[in-house]
């Protein structure tokens, strides 16, 4: 479902991503864990192409884009609807209610007409346990709520693949499990995510495979019963005995 090939990524001097190679099959579930600065984030924002990589390959599904030939806008966007990107801080509008928020991108994006955005913007934060919110705005919802809201609202183009950049990160902890719960649930049903985060008992609960980064690489990967136990990369196992 994704492949990424060879993708390279620099900042100025600084080469954050060396080239990358990442299958994730349908379905699948893939947790990217590393320290602080590693490059997970740049990753994931080259998966919809909100960073773009100078070299390499990136394909969801059937689309490929090639990044060592010139990519042109219309290409980037197309190839952005495929992915649905649930971010740290939420990023709703503040002058949406709650379904607004969730409708606006299959209205503006992809043309559905409101009525029937509404019905499955309803429906969706239904599935995120706030059939009760619909109509609030942002300012009057928890920051656990709000993040229900932010996968609704990605979840809402029907993408093909959802990315999670350290969702719950900003959340105060008790609002942690409510979030976490909601994405499980969307691995139950069989959706393909990629999800960088520091929330190891969701990796070992949820991930079908762990990938570690450090210094732009992919460290090691592993089932998470694997990585986590019998690490065999040194730069893991300094990694995890810092975090547990
Ligand atoms: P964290 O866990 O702290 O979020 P990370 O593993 O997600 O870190 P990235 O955010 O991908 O790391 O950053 C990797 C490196 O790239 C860091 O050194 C960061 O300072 C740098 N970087 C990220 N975005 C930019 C940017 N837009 N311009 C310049 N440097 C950047």
């Amino acid at each position: 479902m994704i492949t990424m090939n060879q993708v390279s990524k620099q900042f100025g001097d600084l080469v954050v991503l060396k080239d990358i190679n990442l299958e994730v099959k349908q379905g699948k579930v893939v947790v990217v864990i590393g320290p602080s600065g590693s490059g997970k984030t740049t990753l994931l924002r080259c998966l919809n192409i909100l960073e773009q990589p100078e070299q390499g390959s990136i394909t969801i599904d059937q689309q490929t884009v090639d990044f060592s030939k010139k990519v042109n806008k219309k290409e980037i966007l197309s190839f952005r609807k495929q992915s649905g990107m649930v971010f740290q801080t939420y990023n709703l509008f503040p002058h949406f209610t709650a379904l607004e928020n969730v409708m606006e991108g299959p209205v503006t994006v992809q043309g559905v007409n409101k009525a029937k955005a509404r019905k499955r913007a309803a429906e969706l934060l239904e599935k995120v346990g706030l059939s009760e919110k619909l109509d609030v705005y942002p300012y009057q919802l928890s920051g656990g709520q709000q993040q229900r809201v932010g996968i609704a609202r990605a979840m809402a183009i029907d993408p093909k693949v959802m990315l999670f950049d350290e969702p719950t990160s900003a959340l105060d902890p008790e609002l942690v499990g409510e979030v976490l719960l909601v994405m499980k649930q969307l691995a139950e049903e069989g959706r393909t995510m990629v999800v960088v985060t520091h929330e190891m008992k969701f990796a070992k609960d949820v991930a079908d495979e762990v990938i570690f980064m450090d210094n732009g690489i992919i460290v090691e990967r592993g089932k998470p019963d694997e990585l986590f136990s019998q690490p065999k990369a040194q730069r893991t196992k300094e990694f995890l005995s810092l975090i547990n």
